[in-house]
């Protein structure tokens, strides 16, 4: 990031007293942070008499490699429907029944990846976007040397590995209910030097 999306300013790095990174980006101009939050990715584990839906990709990156459906989480969208939408768009399923099955981190992506599991409805799926070839993989038999990611590897991994194992996730819940804070409609001002370079005013974020 080099301009500030609020006020158009250049932005400079101000590292995190303790300099762990990420940094986070301060505006010098009108003094807004700007966070560097990770993105979420909504995968599927579409199940058809076991057998696993996979995708193989007809885009960059790892173009020609099989993949689950999935992708990024639109503004607002649940999880757990942005993971049954990708299935939609992608492999032309409908996926029912779908619970969390794990969660990953990718810190050096700046990602969040959540996989979840549920049923192919009627076992149809058809070429979607950005999808050359859909196809249903006996668990067994799984394509492990021409996967798309390592995080797609991990995921199918557990799944091969732990199906049988009891899944304690927690349920995915919607506080569609929840209203967001009233927005304050005047920013507090960057902090001023004192005379002896101290910052003054709000505490370090
Ligand atoms: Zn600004």
């Amino acid at each position: 990031m080099k301009f500030c999306s609020e006020c158009g300013a250049s932005i400079a790095a101000s590292g995190r007293p303790s300099a762990t990174p990420p940094a986070r980006y301060r505006c010098s101009g009108c003094g807004v942070t700007h966070f560097r939050n990770p993105r979420i990715v909504a995968c599927c584990i579409a199940e058809w008499q076991g057998q696993v839906l996979l995708c193989r990709r007809a885009i960059e990156p790892s173009f020609g490699l099989w993949t689950l459906p999935g992708g990024y989480v639109e503004a607002s969208e649940p999880i757990q429907q942005a993971a049954a939408r990708e299935a939609l768009e992608e492999a032309m399923a409908t996926v029912d029944e779908l619970a969390l099955f794990r969660v990953y981190n990718l810190p050096k992506y700046n990602e969040v990846i959540t996989v979840f599991r549920g049923t192919l409805r009627d076992g149809r799926c058809a070429v979607g976007e950005e999808t050359s070839e859909v196809a249903l993989f006996p668990r067994r038999d799984l394509p492990w040397d021409t996967l798309a990611f390592e995080s797609t590897r991990a995921a199918l991994h557990d799944y091969a590995t732990r199906r049988w194992q009891p899944v304690h996730a927690s349920p995915v819940e919607d506080l569609t209910w929840l209203q967001p804070p009233p927005v304050a409609t005047r920013r507090a001002p960057p902090p001023t030097r004192t005379a002896t370079g101290q910052a003054a005013g709000r505490g370090a974020g």
